[in-house]
């Protein structure tokens, strides 16, 4: 029998009832049956999960379909998102939730919805993943692509699937900021349904389907991108759009095969703007923002190896708190408690030596240890500063 010890990043966790692991959109449907067991969980690569060590007493899917193919809208798709008007978006964006649209109809309103809300604008050209490919791979295809919007997101050990479940974030960027739709399926009604990045309630470190369980997601769409202040950064669009308003707008337009190899991120981040030497709000290249994400990642510990304990863990194990609508730093807040870097409860289980909202794990011991040192933080926190930390890690089967 599957043991989650042996699936997932912070190596312990209980045995498994039944494990599957679809290969494609037909043998999910096939396999997994509505509503044939209570207890169900889809995963990726256990990279946010704590499982108890007691048996999991039903169903658990890993979806392992991980294409990740570039695709350019047909020209018919290109001509139709080159003209469309703001207003024209807004109307149709506001009765989205309500009824039933062709993917293509979501596609062209979550494209413009990033023409008009982001710094950077998306070519029509687009990365199609299955929720099984890992995240970092996808990131370094977007990057040797040469589309801005990804290299921060270097290193997260997820899937496709996991990150957008969990609307993952890093260096001053999120998932959110990519998706264009998600096709997902649910295993009650038996239903398999497009949604776009708005009707997926993405939000800190959540979306809709961590609030509903019974959605497995199948594969995603998402942008590339090129910044959208070409004169500003010494990025020049091939083509620029009248839009029905009159307005010029530009776009990225792509060559259908090659993809510019020029991509540019806007440093978002202090850490990371001290690390290349910049200023947030400096732009720097790609593939350069990706080389520092993933050695800030090696030095903060949080930059996952299965064959180097002392990286076992599930990332930052909590949340940063909002207190009077705003978003405080948990490890400060840890860190007034007293808790120092290394802190152990059991010699074992400890507070990462490099970072103090990551708990490592590196005998692989019992899931209640690991627990235990998380609430001992938990409830040293709230003794010391009156305000409750929330696990980020999902914990299942307690
Ligand atoms: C060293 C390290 C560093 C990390 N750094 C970061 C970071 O910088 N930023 C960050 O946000 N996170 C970080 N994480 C946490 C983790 O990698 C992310 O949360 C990631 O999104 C989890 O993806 P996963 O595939 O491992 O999902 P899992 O851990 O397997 O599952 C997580 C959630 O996603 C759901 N899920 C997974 N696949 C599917 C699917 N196909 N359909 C429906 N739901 C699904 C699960 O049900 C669960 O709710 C880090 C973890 C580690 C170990």
């Amino acid at each position: 029998m599957a043991v989650f010890k042996d699936l997932t990043t912070l190596h312990c966790g209980g045995l498994i009832e039944r494990l599957v692991y679809p290969a494609n959109e037909s043998e999910l449907l096939e396999i997994v049956q509505p509503a044939d067991t209570d207890s169900f969980l889809a995963m990726g690569n256990g990279s946010n999960l704590l499982a108890s060590e007691q048996i999991f007493d039903g169903v658990v899917v890993k979806y392992v379909d991980a294409h990740i193919e570039v695709s350019n809208f047909s020209t018919h798709e290109r001509n139709e998102l080159e003209d469309v008007s703001p207003l024209r978006e807004v109307n149709s964006l506001s009765k989205l939730s309500n009824n039933e649209h062709s993917e293509f109809e979501l596609v062209r309103n979550r494209f413009c919805h990033m023409q008009n809300s982001q710094r950077l604008i998306p070519a029509p050209a687009f990365l199609d993943a299955g929720a099984g490919a890992n995240w970092d791979d996808l990131v370094q295809s977007a990057v040797s692509l040469g589309s801005s919007g990804y290299a921060a997101l270097s290193g997260i050990p997820g899937t496709v699937g996991g990150v957008i479940a969990q609307n993952a974030g890093a260096f001053g960027s999120e998932i959110s900021d990519l998706v264009i739709s998600v096709r997902a399926f649910n295993r009650i009604e038996g239903k398999v349904r497009t949604f776009t990045a708005d009707q997926l309630s993405l939000g800190y470190r959540t979306s809709g389907f961590k609030k509903n369980s019974d959605w497995i997601i199948i594969s995603a769409k998402f942008f590339l991108l090129g910044p959208a202040s070409p004169s500003t950064v010494g990025f020049s669009p091939t083509k620029t759009v009248k839009t029905k308003k009159g307005s010029a707008r530009p776009l990225v337009v792509l060559p259908e095969n090659e993809l510019s190899a020029s991509a540019i991120d806007e440093i978002k981040y202090q850490s990371l703007a001290e690390h290349l030497g910049v200023a947030i709000g400096d732009y720097v290249s790609s593939s350069q923002v990706r080389e520092a994400v993933l050695e800030l990642r090696k030095i903060k510990g949080v930059l996952y190896d299965p064959h180097d304990p002392t990286t076992f863990s599930a990332g930052s194990f909590f949340k940063n708190p909002q207190v009077a609508g705003r978003k405080i730093s948990a490890a400060q807040l840890i860190a007034q408690s007293g808790i120092k870097l290394g802190f152990t409860l059991d010699g074992k289980v400890q507070i990462s030596d490099r970072n103090l909202l990551v708990i490592v794990n590196p005998h692989s011991s019992p899931a209640e240890s690991v627990l235990e040192l998380a609430r001992y933080v938990m409830q040293q926190v709230s003794a010391t500063t009156g305000i409750q930390l929330e696990p980020e890690v999902q914990l299942i089967n307690f």
